[in-house]
């Protein structure tokens, strides 16, 4: 592409906590501008918050639905050419749907709707419009996460026998959403949130990750969810035993009540021969643990000979030189600079290479929404095992 990618907002105001992460991650490789926005639900903190990312203001909205409409109607060489999507869970499906109907590719937060029937539908409606949808699961975009991924995949642990996923938060230990915090009132209100609280807006993170470096799909499962803060109109914790394809066993744990903790997600797969373990408050340590062996460190960056040679994912997926610590803002870029890269070798008729496709899609969002379903309906049954349904 001779230009950069003009990315456009719907959420991500002053308002917002997620938004400037998406602009921060979208700018880091300087492929993509910001030419237009919606940015709150207020339509005075839209415009302020246009002013300050000196968005111009003719191109500042008071909705998605104006936003949308006024920007197809611009000239190709000046309309956006995806738009980005940072609204709590329920405003998802609509801009996206519009935004697809009316040629624009899509850049959408997990969980990627409230139900699995409009996670079904906007598949549908990527299908049949060919566009690019992209969701912004954040964990899968580490570089150790690409070398645990093809270590997996080449083999180097024998058969996969055990997955073990967590991702336990403290921050709703306490009842958040009647003390002021926003993003915990719309997060606790079933309307706006969907079926689970807690599975929805971090379960899905851990579901997505056991399965991207698995390479594993979950077949069955097991759910005991719980609303430990009494008041609280959902579930703030949850463990589920997990089936996998090919016989593997697992256990995820999604908690929000973990109090003390950050965001401590963690994941350990064994094999046959060897297991490994990455957690995100380490990101750039994958640790190795082959039966026999001493255990082993792979660090981000290193030109390692042969046999521990990077895979191809883990150091596209790498900016810095080994040593200078890279975190979360750049496993956000890297889903963005895949995403952009896919976006523009499609405008020119190029195929994309497999490392740029390497981003989270539609399909891990369908998936994401029936893992929130089958396990609330696992929760809710007196039967032990629940089938992975889509
Ligand atoms: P937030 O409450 O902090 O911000 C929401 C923003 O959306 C605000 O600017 C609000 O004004 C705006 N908004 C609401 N309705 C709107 C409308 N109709 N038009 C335009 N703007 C509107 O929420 P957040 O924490 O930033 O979360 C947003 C989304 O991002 C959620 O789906 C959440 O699950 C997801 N999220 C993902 C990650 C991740 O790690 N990938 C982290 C945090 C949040």
């Amino acid at each position: 592409m001779k230009r950069k990618l003009r990315m456009g907002m719907v959420g991500g105001g002053k308002d917002a906590f997620i938004g400037a992460v998406h602009r921060i991650a979208a700018f880091m490789d300087g492929k993509i501008e910001l030419v237009c926005g919606a940015f709150s639900i207020d339509p005075q903190i839209s415009k302020e918050s246009g002013e300050e990312l000196f968005v111009d203001p003719s191109r500042v909205y008071e909705s998605y639905g104006q936003m949308i409409e006024k920007e197809s109607q611009l000239p190709e060489g000046e309309r956006m050419d995806f738009l980005t999507i940072v609204t709590p869970n329920f405003l998802h499906f609509a801009p996206a749907k519009m935004a697809l109907e009316n040629g624009f590719d899509v850049v959408i937060e997990k969980p990627m709707t409230v139900s699995l029937d409009e996670a079904k539908e906007l598949k549908e409606i990527v299908e049949k419009t060919g566009r690019t949808l992209c969701l912004t699961h954040t964990y899968s975009g580490y570089p150790m996460i690409k070398q645990a991924k093809a270590m997996i995949k080449a083999g180097h642990f024998g058969k996969i026998r055990k997955i073990v996923v967590e991702y336990p938060q403290g921050w709703l230990s306490r009842l958040s959403e009647r003390e002021g915090n926003a993003g915990a009132a719309w997060r606790a209100d079933p309307k706006k949130s969907g079926l689970s609280l807690v599975m929805g807006d971090i379960g899905t993170h851990a579901a997505h990750l056991a399965e991207y470096v698995s390479g594993l799909r979950i077949t069955e499962l097991c759910a005991d969810l719980t609303t430990f803060v009494e008041g609280r109109q959902l579930d703030d914790d949850g463990s589920v035993l997990l089936r996998f394809e090919q016989g593997a066993k697992g256990v995820l744990m999604a908690s929000q009540i973990s109090a003390g903790e950050e965001n401590a997600v963690r994941i350990r797969i064994y094999g046959e021969e060897g297991g490994l373990e990455w957690a995100n408050e380490d990101p750039n340590n994958l640790i190795i643990k082959m039966l026999d062996q001493p255990r082993q460190i792979y660090r981000t960056g290193n030109a390692y000979a042969a046999p521990f040679t990077l895979s191809s994912f883990a150091t596209h997926n790498t900016r810095v030189p080994a040593g200078h610590p890279e975190g979360l803002l750049e496993s956000f870029a890297n889903i963005y600079r895949n995403f952009a890269a896919t976006v523009s070798a499609k405008k020119e008729g190029r195929v994309p290479t497999p490392e740029q496709l390497d981003f989270p899609s539609v399909d891990d969002g369908v998936r994401g929404m029936a893992f929130v379903q089958n396990v609330v309906q696992s929760n809710e049954s007196n039967e032990k095992w629940t089938k992975f349904v889509l």
